[in-house]
């Protein structure tokens, strides 16, 4: 059931936010010509990522130092608080009421618990890419953030956004594999969200169903990979991807970029670059094994392709 949103002037500004297109450089993720010629967006324009703290990076075991003190992530979320489904015409969002602490993550490299807002994934046109993430030059089909901020130093989640360590966001990598059955619920609600700017009521959700059971993570400092691109998250990426069916991952690329009544543009590659790590340091909550077998599902990265745009 397509509902009408009064939109806050916050949730209004996060929404245009994150309602971006991303110029891209890198061949080994191409992007349909949609996603990589929109300039005409106000807020795209002004922003311009100019720090040295920027996000997504590849994580590499060279790169990464394990932190014993690194415990598992903790996980309290309530269904209840899960509101509805958003086409913002870059992504689907689903969003959460964030007014109380119902919905939070804490522990790990966290110094106090963090309250879900939304979650959203990345995806690419063809199952060689679509993750923002890459490890050891390996993307996957798919990848999913969960995006939750600091209310203890924040009073909002704008001005988490804007804040260093305001923001926590969760990545898991999906590769293809058997149905997530948790996940079918919100994928049968997607074609009510098919084009730009529609929203459909979504309720009594977990989305703990797509964590994988494996606790084993990397953490480091990073920004939003849409504008306003600001340094302001912790980010947690899962080393085991979750597994979903490739009609799962279709109902994603069955979404569209595009508004009722223009021509149609499939809703794939919406990710952004991959960015350079800089004088930062990966931590790993495991300590690294010699076989590199959670990568399957991935795929490798072309040799001959620089991972960075200059
Ligand atoms: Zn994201």
């Amino acid at each position: 059931m397509m509902i009408q949103l009064k939109l806050s002037l916050s949730r209004l500004a996060t929404r245009l936010s994150t309602n971006i297109r991303w110029q891209c450089r890198i061949p080994v993720r191409l992007c349909n010509l949609l996603a990589c010629s929109r300039k005409d967006n106000p807020h795209w324009q002004n922003s311009v990522a100019g720090g040295n703290h920027q996000s997504p990076i590849n994580i590499t075991i060279r790169d990464s130092v394990y932190d014993p003190h690194l415990k598992p992530i903790k996980f309290s979320y309530d269904p209840n608080t899960c509101l509805h489904i958003w086409n913002n015409g870059y992504s689907f969002q689903v969003e959460f009421d964030d007014t109380t602490d119902r919905s939070v993550i804490s522990g790990g490299p966290l110094a106090n618990s963090y309250r879900l807002k939304q979650f959203h994934f990345h995806w690419g046109a063809k199952n060689d890419w679509g993750s923002e993430h890459a490890i050891e030059n390996h993307l996957y089909p798919a990848e999913l953030h969960l995006v939750h901020w600091n209310t203890v130093k924040c009073h909002s989640f704008m001005d988490a956004v804007m804040e260093e360590n305001g923001l926590a966001v969760v990545g898991v990598f999906l590769k293809l594999g058997k149905t997530l059955e948790g996940l079918q619920q919100m994928v049968d609600a997607l074609p009510a969200v098919k084009h730009k700017d529609s929203v459909v009521e979504f309720n009594k959700f977990d989305p703990s169903c797509m964590l994988p059971s494996c606790p084993d993570y990397w953490t480091y400092p990073g920004s939003l990979t849409t504008p306003p691109l600001t340094e302001s998250v912790t980010w947690i990426i899962y080393k085991k991807p979750t597994e979903i069916s490739k009609s799962q991952l279709n109902a994603f690329r069955s979404l569209l970029f595009t508004p009722p009544g223009q021509e149609e543009k499939k809703m794939v590659d919406n990710f952004r670059p991959l960015q350079p790590l800089m004088n930062r340091k990966v931590r790993s909550s495991f300590q690294v094994l010699q076989d590199l077998l959670y990568l399957e599902g991935g795929s490798k990265k072309p040799a001959n392709v620089p991972l960075f745009r200059s």
